[in-house]
């Protein structure tokens, strides 16, 4: 019997969908509490409406140091109820109907089977705090809402990334923006000429919109529109949103601006005049900065810690740039350094997610190394 495997299908086996961990959370409190850590819940879930908190398990160690961060987040993305897990050749997937949750759950055993591993070994390490957090998935939620006058750590690591020895050290901010664009309703075919068509403007301001890859650290898109009422109607409405990411603050905030003033810039065109009065078309944006960006300088003494580990058990690392947002994104606005490492996970977010049984015990040696360096310094 392999211990690890056992420990992350009895994971995924408890449905967690964001907002709805408090199963698999409180199994995992348990499991903690009986290897002998403190375990405390914070009140998160009073602000993200989910049904528990985040998951803070504070291991006391043998040495008088700051303690090292480890999370990984216990929710995961649907279909995720139900899951049943496929041991094949080596690699676990799933029956092709869900998620298979190693996006995070592959993480949250191989902290607690390192953990495990070092007390039998017998080894002094310094303190460690455990960080599962929830609704990861649905926005950063746990970390957004994290009390974080529980955590000592200053750093740590996330495990919440694919391939075996990465470590993501940088990840975009992004701004989401909300556009609605006003124009005049008006009877379509009694009297156009009293209406201004909200959705044309919307039309012609997107055509005007460089989207996609704006350059190398910084991307636009607009993923969602509605507006109309029917066909009858020449529509007063029309509302866009969508996104910027970028590494760059200063490109951020630019990208943005410049997308909101093109659909004022558009708008200010439309006009309709009648009964000796005027009516213009116009736009207004809301803008929510989702996320700030992570930015860790590879000589951090933590990232050095997370090679050396690697190298010890044979592992090359590899330094990544990460694409999307995560919790460690949370952290660093809240002066956390905790660079996000590989699982092994593959093809997450699908229902042909997957992880291999050899990545998953080389990870789960790779976290014991790291524990045992920074234990060292
Ligand atoms: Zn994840």
């Amino acid at each position: 019997m392999n211990r690890l495997v056992d420990y992350f299908i009895s994971l995924v086996e408890i449905d967690s969908e964001s907002k709805g961990e408090k199963k698999v959370a409180e199994k995992i409190a348990n499991d903690l509490s009986e290897m002998g850590a403190e375990v405390i819940f914070d009140n998160a879930h009073h602000s993200t409406q989910g049904n528990v908190g985040n998951l803070i398990a504070n291991f006391k160690g043998k040495i008088n140091k700051t303690p090292l961060l480890l999370c990984a987040h216990t929710d995961t993305v649907g279909p995720g109820k139900g899951i049943k897990p496929v041991i094949k050749d080596g690699l676990i997937s799933t029956d092709g109907s869900t998620v298979l949750g190693s996006d995070d759950k592959a993480g949250i055993a191989q902290i607690i089977e390192a953990i495990r591993r070092l007390d039998e070994e017998g080894y002094e390490y310094a303190p460690i705090q455990v960080l599962f957090t929830i609704s990861e998935e649905i926005g950063l939620l746990g970390a957004k809402n994290l009390d974080y006058s529980l955590i000592k750590a200053e750093v740590g690591f996330a495990l919440d990334w694919n391939g075996v020895g990465t470590i993501v050290t940088h990840a975009p901010s992004l701004n989401v923006f909300e556009i609605i664009v006003t124009g005049k309703e008006a009877h379509s075919g009694g009297s156009p000429e009293k209406g201004i068509n909200a959705i044309q403007v919307a039309g012609e301001a997107l055509g005007k919109l460089k989207l996609g890859r704006i350059d190398f650290e910084t991307t636009a898109n607009v993923g969602n529109i509605k507006g109309g009422l029917a066909h009858n109607i020449i529509p007063k409405e029309c509302f866009i949103s969508g996104e910027v990411r970028s590494h760059d603050e200063v490109k951020l905030e630019k990208v943005t601006n410049n997308i909101i003033k093109t659909f004022e810039e558009v708008a200010a065109k439309y006009e309709v005049k009648f009964d000796s009065n005027v009516f213009k078309a116009h736009s207004s944006a809301h803008v929510l900065k989702d996320f700030a960006a992570l930015k860790i300088d590879k000589k951090e003494e933590i990232v050095k810690i997370a090679e050396q580990a690697a190298r010890n058990i044979g592992i090359e690392p590899k330094i990544e740039v990460g694409g999307g947002g995560s919790d460690a994104n949370v952290f660093f606005e809240h002066g956390l350094i905790v660079p996000i490492i590989g699982t092994g996970m593959n093809d997450v977010h699908s229902t042909n997610e997957n992880i291999k049984i050899d990545d998953m015990e080389k990870v789960t040696q790779w976290v014991m190394e790291i524990i045992k360096e920074y234990s060292k310094k």
